[in-house]
């Protein structure tokens, strides 16, 4: 029986940077330096049955100490879309990073599914060099060392079905397990990007962003995702991070998420 799904693409932070801090060695490429924008998105996918949240959004704490400010708080957003913590919605956590999981305390009781190897790596004592705790907060790392010791954390090697029309691929590159998720909807297969394509510009011009734990899966993954699209398999790719993503899509123009929100597939 196939299934499909409302995504709700969620923006709840912005900031600006210049494209020699999101582009890997900006240089070689011999174009000018200019501003970018970076938005801060989640995403919720819901049926009838079933609510799934995809990553958490950043905590209050950890965007201060990057001076990431909250155009919504993710819970506050959450709620617009009537979903709480206690509903436990199923977790899908893209990866690890700070920006991605701050809020994953708040849902004591939720299922999180994740990558394996995601799991092991920021577990690890790598995960406290320089590099990759810029990324990370331990106080979030130990909430999800939390969800697995309650038993509540369901990982996987390379792709997993979280339900019936949502897949999840493990990707790697940005972070060792950083997964996208593929999800079924009325206007056809959506992939939830997430940081495997943080900017448009950045897939499609093969351009890898300035985070990555390993470069030749970063490629590959921008690889693997041209073949799901050339393939049919996918119909929209929606970006981790791009200040474009919303106009894409269908947008939320009325009530608390009005301008920071879009639907794909809306029912
Ligand atoms: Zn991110």
């Amino acid at each position: 029986m196939s299934a499909e799904y409302e995504v709700t693409i969620v923006k709840f932070g912005t900031r600006q940077a210049f494209k020699s801090d999101v582009y890997l060695n900006w240089s070689i490429y011999g174009r000018p330096d200019e501003p970018i924008g970076m938005d801060y998105y989640f995403w919720v996918i819901r049926n009838d049955v079933r609510t799934v949240v995809v990553d958490t959004g950043f905590s209050e704490a950890g965007g201060r100490r990057r001076n990431r400010t909250f155009l919504v708080r993710p819970l506050d957003a959450l709620a617009a879309l009537g979903i709480a913590p206690a509903d436990a919605p199923t977790l899908i956590v893209t990866h690890a990073h700070y920006d991605h999981i701050g809020n994953l305390h708040e849902f004591r009781n939720a299922q999180v599914v994740m990558a394996r190897s995601e799991y092991d790596f920021w577990t690890s004592h790598l995960a406290g060099r320089r590099q990759f705790s810029f990324v990370s907060e331990p106080v979030e790392i130990e909430a999800l060392r939390r969800v697995s010791n309650d038993g509540r954390l369901t990982t996987f090697e390379d792709e997993i079905q979280v339900a019936p029309g949502i897949r999840m691929l493990r990707i790697g590159g940005h972070t060792p397990g950083q997964s996208i998720v593929l999800v079924d909807t009325a206007e056809g297969t959506v992939v939830l990007a997430s940081d495997a394509v943080h900017y448009y510009e950045e897939y499609e011009g093969d351009v890898p962003f300035a985070f990555t734990a390993d470069l030749p899966a970063t490629y590959l993954g921008f690889d693997r995702i041209r073949r799901l699209v050339d393939r049919g398999e996918v119909r929209h790719i929606v970006s981790g991070h791009d200040p474009d993503t919303l106009a894409r899509f269908t947008p939320v123009e009325h009530g608390q998420l009005a301008g920071l929100a879009a639907t794909i597939g809306r029912r």
